[in-house]
């Protein structure tokens, strides 16, 4: 389970924003950047989808049914007309004839719109048509390749999880089955109420001071209760992980991070952009407490005004520390996050007006799990502060705050609040509902997902390695994963000979860049020992238990990953993703701190990739993606860690200085892209910028070395004999990005996303390539021919 990454960022750099959603209601739009439960709690899961099947087998099944002329582009030659003249056939490359070719080629003319010349924009050219045949499912914010595939491996979770297999003697399998079961049964949580919630604000916080009449200031001092919070990953205005030395990979410290906020992003308490998602979340706030209060025992006779002032109150303290938190920009600029001092000097220079010495140390070992680990706490511990400003201002504002009752409810309060949103949407129909609504409109989304949908996902999320493995024994074909290997081959080829032709480099740089590339490591579709060695499977569970009721499995994932992460701080950080991925996910990864590049079983399918088509479709599939995953570990940060993960900038000064200015070309380009709901931030993006542009560029170029050493003409695809091997490769690039979005959760993702918009995904990677405008004859000076083509690699 431990993911010992520098908690300072979201170091895993991931293909698609998010790693996808979160499966709970609540978080599923506004995920909180709780880093306290990075094992489990908030790692990735798979979003909630709803039809039977992978959805492109959908138009082609359809374009079978029409006439093949129906859309222009059926299958003979003549019908590839568009708005480019096309080279010359030469003739005589040979055509695909299998019938699955024939439902390929179907599928990709389907999507795409020939009355767009694609040299104006090539992502309407070949996806302008997607949508039509993919509508976005109600319960969905946005749809693509990516969550076609997560709905198709959902559906099969669901399957897997359902099945009773008396012969499967894994307890950790076993616990998931019975995480999942209870998780669906949702007339036990309406028969349970809202009393478990009700219970823990009485447990945590003597009661939570709006749902009552008599809340009495004189039990609530803010440390006590944060104390009791914390193992329900809720450290607030004291949080810390256990995570990797920035400095010394191996070995793990402890970190204290900002807290997280009700919202993700800082930018939703305080953008133009957000005003919509700040109504919904103050309505939220408002609706929670009176449903809550309709049911607690302590109903009390204050009135609506009164509700309205505590959540304003709340609402006002929470925009209080967003203010204070780093905005994603200045996250992004990692050695403001690397801040190493004792634990003495923390209190001195951070915490002093707020708490004794004695109080931070007793608060650290009150919650440490063993003897062992309150041991380390010390004065003298050494430990790393991502953003001292924040805890010094924080704390001043507790301390003001602790001399006036009145404000001393505003925090118990906030912290109640905290607790409520974090349990709600395991609480009963009513309580759900609200938090669905206030879901929706915030993605613009229209439906609630289908229950089952919910839970595969949450314990998939939660139990990653144990869900995964039955995943992989039913479903992963074994035979993809050589065949990966074979790509990363010549991916890593393409992009040592890119290093080797980079003349700003110098030569000590470019020899430490090779080192890097050679010591990346791969992880290629699950860690063995979840299928080979049960024991071990089993153990990583061993002390987490559930029982009927879901709202209590959850508070077990809670306190089991907080504690999970203390252990962290013991062990040493064995470079191994291991226990961190989720093998049945649609994503791929790098992870710099540990120079890890990783693709797991979800993504090795179509249309990623495909044993039976031609190779140039797999090359502008997954390796592209693993170009993608591997120009990570030489973006604007992953090039700031060395070739054992430690961040260190082993880069000459001459040749970091021409990287930055190529870099500031790719912001100023990204820039200026817009959309009717916003422009994208391209210095935000620039980290997935660099990575998409470097990707496909590796993945021409690794196709190039691929036909070379094979020295055969791969064949085209029937109706697309007009085109040649390139530009059906590029073709394959964009339409791996076709899809759709709602305009909230574009809205959103501009302002918060460290990943371009899909259309830019498309549009940016392929005007920077002079290969692209040499294979579709685009015009110098057109859209996707500019004559400054800014690249970083
Ligand atoms: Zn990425």
């Amino acid at each position: 389970m431990a993911r010992l990454f520098w908690p300072l960022l979201p170091l895993l750099c991931d293909l698609i924003y998010g790693s996808l959603t979160t499966p709970d209601l609540l978080q599923r739009v506004l995920q909180p950047n709780d880093s306290v439960r990075p094992p489990t709690g908030s790692s990735s899961a798979l979003p909630n989808n709803t039809s039977d099947s992978g959805q492109t087998q959908k138009p082609v099944a359809h374009a079978a049914a029409d006439s093949e002329n129906s859309l222009g582009l059926g299958i003979s030659s003549s019908s590839t007309e568009t708005l480019v003249e096309f080279p010359e056939s030469l003739g005589n490359q040979s055509v695909c004839e299998t019938e699955h070719c024939y439902e390929l080629a179907r599928a990709m003319a389907m999507a795409m719109n020939t009355s767009i010349n694609p040299c104006d924009d090539f992502y309407e050219y070949a996806c302008g048509n997607w949508t039509s045949y993919n509508p976005m499912p109600d319960d969905q914010s946005s749809w693509d390749n990516f969550q076609v595939v997560a709905q198709k491996l959902t559906k099969q979770l669901r399957e897997v999880l359902e099945r009773d297999d008396p012969n499967d003697l894994s307890t950790a399998r076993r616990k998931a089955r019975t995480f999942y079961k209870a998780c669906l049964d949702m007339d036990r949580m309406d028969t349970l109420g809202t009393w478990p919630l009700i219970k823990l604000l009485q447990s945590t916080l003597n009661g939570w001071p709006v749902l009552m009449a008599d809340w009495n200031v004189a039990k609530f001092d803010w440390l006590s209760t944060i104390r009791r919070t914390k193992k329900y990953g809720f450290g607030l205005f004291l949080e810390w992980v256990g995570a990797g030395d920035p400095e010394n990979p191996k070995k793990n410290m402890v970190h204290f991070v900002e807290g997280s906020l009700g919202m993700s992003s800082r930018k939703y308490y305080f953008a133009n952009h957000s005003e919509f998602v700040r109504t919904a979340y103050k309505g939220l706030m408002r609706d929670l407490i009176v449903l809550l209060r309709d049911d607690s025992s302590h109903i009390s006779a204050e009135n609506m005004t009164l509700v309205q002032k505590d959540a304003d109150d709340v609402y006002e303290f929470e925009s209080f520390l967003a203010e204070v938190t780093r905005t994603e920009e200045d996250r992004r600029n990692l050695s403001l996050s690397l801040n190493k001092m004792t634990l003495e000097e923390f209190h001195t220079r951070c915490l002093n007006s707020s708490i004794s010495l004695r109080d931070l140390m007793d608060y650290m070992s009150s919650i440490m799990p063993n003897a062992t680990l309150k041991a380390l706490v010390t004065k003298d511990l050494l430990i790393n502060v991502g953003n001292p400003d924040y805890f010094l201002k924080v704390h001043q504002k507790l301390a003001e705050y602790s001399r006036d009752p009145k404000k001393q409810r505003v925090v118990a309060n906030y912290i109640g609040w905290r607790l409520t949103m974090e349990f709600s949407a395991k609480m009963t129909q009513k309580l759900r509902d609200v938090v669905e609504a206030f879901s929706q409109s915030v993605d613009g989304s229209k439906k609630e997902p289908e229950r089952w949908k919910i839970c595969a996902n949450k314990a998939n999320s939660v139990m990653n390695t144990a869900v995964g493995s039955l995943y992989v024994k039913n479903y992963f074909n074994e035979s993809s994963k050589a065949k990966i290997a074979g790509l990363v081959k010549d991916l890593r080829e393409a992009f040592s000979n890119i290093i080797e032709k980079a003349d700003w480099m110098d030569e000590t740089t470019r020899t430490r860049a090779f080192t890097k590339l050679d010591s990346m490591y791969e992880y290629i579709g699950y860690a063995d020992y979840i299928i080979d060695d049960v024991a071990r499977l089993d153990k990583e569970y061993d002390h987490l238990d559930f029982g009927p009721d879901h709202v209590y499995n959850c508070i077990s994932i809670n306190k089991f990953s907080v504690e999970s992460n203390m252990k962290d701080l013991l062990k040493k950080n064995n470079r191994s993703l291991d226990e961190a991925l989720s093998p049945a996910d649609v994503n791929a990864f790098y992870d710099p701190a540990n120079n890890i590049i990783a693709f797991v079983a979800g993504i090795l399918q179509f249309p990623f990739y495909d044993a039976s088509r031609p190779e140039y479709l797999n090359y502008a599939g997954i390796g592209a993606i693993i170009g993608h995953e591997i120009t990570h570990g030489f973006d604007d940060q992953g090039s700031l860690f060395d070739a054992d993960g430690k961040f260190f900038d082993w880069w000459s000064s001459e040749s970091r200085a021409r990287y930055t200015h190529k870099a500031h070309g790719l912001v100023s380009k990204y820039n200026n892209y817009t959309l009717p709901e916003g422009s994208v931030n391209g210095y935000l993006t620039l980290g997935e910028n660099i990575a998409d542009c470097g990707g496909v560029k590796e993945a021409f170029n690794a196709y190039q070395l691929y036909s070379s050493r094979k020295g055969v003409v791969e064949p085209l695809l029937p109706g697309f004999e007009g085109y040649t091997t390139e530009q059906l490769f590029f073709l394959g690039v964009a339409q791996g990005w076709c899809g759709s979005e709602r305009e909230k959760t574009t809205r959103n993702l501009l302002l918060t996303a460290s990943h371009s918009p899909k259309m830019f995904r498309v549009i940016g990677p392929l005007s920077s390539m002079p290969q692209f405008a040499e294979s579709y004859q685009c015009p110098l000076g057109s859209r996707m021919n500019p004559e400054l083509k800014a690249a970083v690699w």
